[in-house]
């Protein structure tokens, strides 16, 4: 049988509860076996491996979904041209993986797509998975105006499938479940500050990063 693969790119800088619960979410609602989590090598919007080196961010994230069965890491990116363009990741990722792919990306990232190199072409290759970000403003319908404008033609809504459809043009999925409002840049201001990440990011994480010091005041 295809195995259903969700693709989850971000900097995960570092990764938090609200990136693993609503990977678990979109898992559990698009019946996906395996979800690969994708920290960007260098992304094109951000400044230059982050805060912190790729390979802190690689190991965190692993340590992060190292108890959860069909949750895996991909350092694909480590392997790909500076900057990561997301339409490089999918179509290296796509060749080396055997399934149906699924990108999974919040509408606080996709409101930019159209910034996104060939994104035209990334939106054929590989359906898109939408989802709310909390305390992002943008619903569906800001999704389906977004949609027009790319393809022109507004997309109608089919609630079997959760998904926008558009003549021509595969699925794009909407989800609005996810709900724990946490972000990277709130968890690294708390460093900065010497305050505490607890039930913030799962323990294993927070342990490495406070071994290693990463973005404490010092830093
Ligand atoms: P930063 O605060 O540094 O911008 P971030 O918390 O937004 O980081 P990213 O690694 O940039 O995290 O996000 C990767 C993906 O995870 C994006 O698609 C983003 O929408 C999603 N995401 C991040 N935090 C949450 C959250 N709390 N709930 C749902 N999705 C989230």
């Amino acid at each position: 049988m295809t195995e259903r693969l969700g693709f989850f790119g971000g900097t995960f800088d570092p990764i938090h509860y609200g990136h693993l619960r609503v990977a678990e979410e979109l898992a559990e609602s698009l019946r996906l076996d395996r979800v690969f989590f994708i920290p960007a090598a260098q992304h094109p919007h951000k400044l230059p491996d982050g805060p912190v080196a790729f390979q802190h961010r690689l190991e965190m994230l692993k340590l992060a979904i190292e108890d959860r069965p069909g949750f895996e890491v991909s350092d694909i990116e480590r392997f790909l041209p500076k900057p990561s363009f997301t339409i490089n990741t999918v179509q290296a990722l796509k060749a080396q993986v055997d399934g149906q792919c699924f990108f999974l990306v919040g509408y606080d990232s996709f409101q930019h797509i159209k910034k996104w190199a060939a994104y035209e072409l990334l939106l054929k290759l590989c359906p898109m998975v939408v989802f709310r970000r909390p305390g992002v403003p943008g619903g569906r319908a800001a999704l389906q105006r977004l949609l027009a404008k790319i393809t022109g033609a507004p997309p109608q809504w089919d609630p079997d499938q959760g998904a926008l459809v558009t003549p021509g043009w595969p699925l794009v999925h909407y989800y609005e479940g996810c709900c724990l409002e946490i972000s990277s840049t709130d968890l690294r201001q708390r460093l900065a500050a010497g305050e505490s990440v607890r039930y913030l990011a799962p323990e294993a994480t927070r342990a490495y990063l406070l071994e290693h010091g990463l973005y404490s005041p010092t830093k």
